[in-house]
């Protein structure tokens, strides 16, 4: 078996057809986690005995001739952002150190009741809040392509089990970029769905109104098959939309032919790293040779989106946050007066420095006498970055643009100043604020070896335009195969 090269689809497929035992994909990848951890350091926990468990239940189902599922055995790794009964979950947070959910989130459950195995809980931002995984309680992730540098974030340990070939797929989150902004620096594909398209029962809420759990994966079938697999209404999450499902993967195809791609020119400004730049175009260049037509168009509110994410995530994130206060769950100081000193110890040892920076913006943007001016201000201001989007796609199917706008940088390049944190996710806050689908899909290489992301984006629940064209164009760069030294 050559694990690194099996797809989700091909690993399903064998397990299925009784080829390959659910059992010896699992246990290749448990592993390839444990050899990677202390290079990567990638996982928070890794769950051996249950995955191992889960596999024998797939393999058992194979013979008797019963259906595993779409996923069937598929080694999956999932964002420690997610609830796992039975297995911890941290947020990758003190405060949440040795927690352990008395129930699953809704993906979880959709994921093993398709097959899927989870060898593992991933590292990530504390709390989902970052951009490079260096605000992890447990240390930072390291990239696959250059150990020097950051995996991106928040989702980094998920994007970076992918691209080292640990496991053929994961989850992340995103709330402003989370999925596809560290999909595009470890060069794998990553899919933020439409906001009410996948559940977030279950994910522990940063900002309620943006969060959304999407697929990491090396191709874009294997994002649609995931995608899939999650997506739906669910009566534990009333923001999720009652809309049918496509098939998303049986649906793939690979034409762009008299696709209108709209290049919005606020994502095309000075200031992007030229390299980056040049695999964008590439990526374009290729779509329209394969018959996409380009329309240039604005999205004239884009200036404004990082003010305006910046106001609404800290302020639902200060109200998401209140609810560890060391009595019913998480850590407890032992060191206390009175219950408000409990509070307060328990929160201050429990949270690390970037949380407790957006918690304390957010309260103060949503205190009496500054709320109209700032949350309220911030939402009006969203609507119209939305409306921008739903114009746009007036006269465009897709619209094409960079994930970022530098190759991943380097580890405590931009630690120390959260401004240039918060600037770097200047062209993922957008789709996010508009609550449509985005993609990032690896469009080309730098110099030096690091992947560059291509950001695809349809309208709301449109989701099949950007696997479709996404598909088009990764059958035609052919870099999925590529893969980092060392692993
Ligand atoms: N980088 C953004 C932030 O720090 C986005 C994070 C995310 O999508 N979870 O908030």
């Amino acid at each position: 078996m050559n694990f690194s090269e099996l797809t989700i689809k091909s690993m399903a497929d064998k397990v299925r057809r009784g080829e390959i035992k659910a059992r010896a994909l699992v246990e290749e990848s448990l592993t390839r986690s444990k050899k990677s951890q202390p290079v990567l350091n990638a996982f928070i926990t890794i769950c051996e005995n249950e995955a191992l468990k889960s596999a024998d239940r797939v393999d058992s189902l194979v013979s008797q001739k019963k259906d595993p599922g779409l996923l069937a055995g598929v080694p999956l790794a999932i964002k420690d952002l997610l609830l796992t009964k039975g297995i911890r979950t941290t947020a990758a947070s003190k405060i949440l150190d040795n927690f352990v959910a008395p129930y699953s989130s809704t993906v979880t459950n959709k994921l093993e009741a398709a097959g899927a195995v989870i060898v593992g809980k991933t590292n990530l931002d504390e709390f989902a809040m970052g951009a490079s995984n260096e605000n992890s309680a447990y240390g930072p992730v390291k990239n696959p392509w250059d150990l020097t540098r950051v995996p991106g974030g928040s989702s980094g340990g998920s994007a970076a089990v992918v691209a080292a070939r640990i496991t053929p797929g994961s989850i992340g989150t995103d709330t402003g970029g989370s999925i596809r902004e560290p999909a595009s620096f470890c060069g794998i594909t990553g899919i933020k769905p439409t906001y009410g398209r996948v559940s977030r029962y279950g994910v522990v809420a940063f900002a309620s109104s943006l969060d959304q759990v999407g697929p990491m994966t090396r191709t874009v079938e294997d994002s649609a098959i995931i995608l899939e697999v999650i997506s739906g209404k669910d009566r534990h999450d009333s923001t999720t939309a009652q809309i049918a499902v496509p098939p998303f993967s049986k649906n793939i195809f690979d034409s762009v032919k008299g696709l209108k791609i709209g290049l919005p020119k606020e994502y095309f400004v000075d200031g992007i790293d030229t390299e980056v730049r040049k695999a964008v175009e590439n990526g374009i260049e290729i779509l329209k040779s394969l018959g996409a037509q380009i329309v240039h168009i604005s999205l004239p509110h884009t200036s404004y989106g990082i003010a305006v994410y910046y106001l609404i995530a800290p302020c639902e994130a200060s109200s998401n946050l209140a609810r560890y206060d060391g009595v019913r769950f998480g850590h407890r100081s032992k060191e206390n007066k009175d219950i408000l000193d409990l509070y307060c110890q328990s929160r201050g040892e429990g949270f690390g420095p970037e949380p407790k920076r957006r918690i304390m913006l957010g309260t103060y943007a949503l205190s009496s006498g500054y709320y109209d001016a700032y949350y309220k201000k911030a939402c009006q201001v969203r609507r119209l970055i939305r409306d921008d989007f739903v114009k746009a796609f007036q006269t465009c199917d897709v619209i094409a643009a960079p994930v970022a706008t530098t190759p991943a940088f380097k580890l405590g390049e931009k630690s120390s100043d959260p401004l240039q944190m918060y600037l770097n996710d200047i062209f993922t806050l957008g789709p996010s604020l508009a609550g449509i689908p985005a993609l990032s899909l690896n469009c080309g290489f730098t110099k030096n070896g690091l992947p560059v992301g291509l950001q695809l984006m349809a309208s709301h629940f449109q989701e099949e335009k950007i696997i479709n064209s996404a598909h088009a164009l990764e059958k035609t760069i052919n870099l999925e195969n590529r893969q980092p030294h060392g692993f």
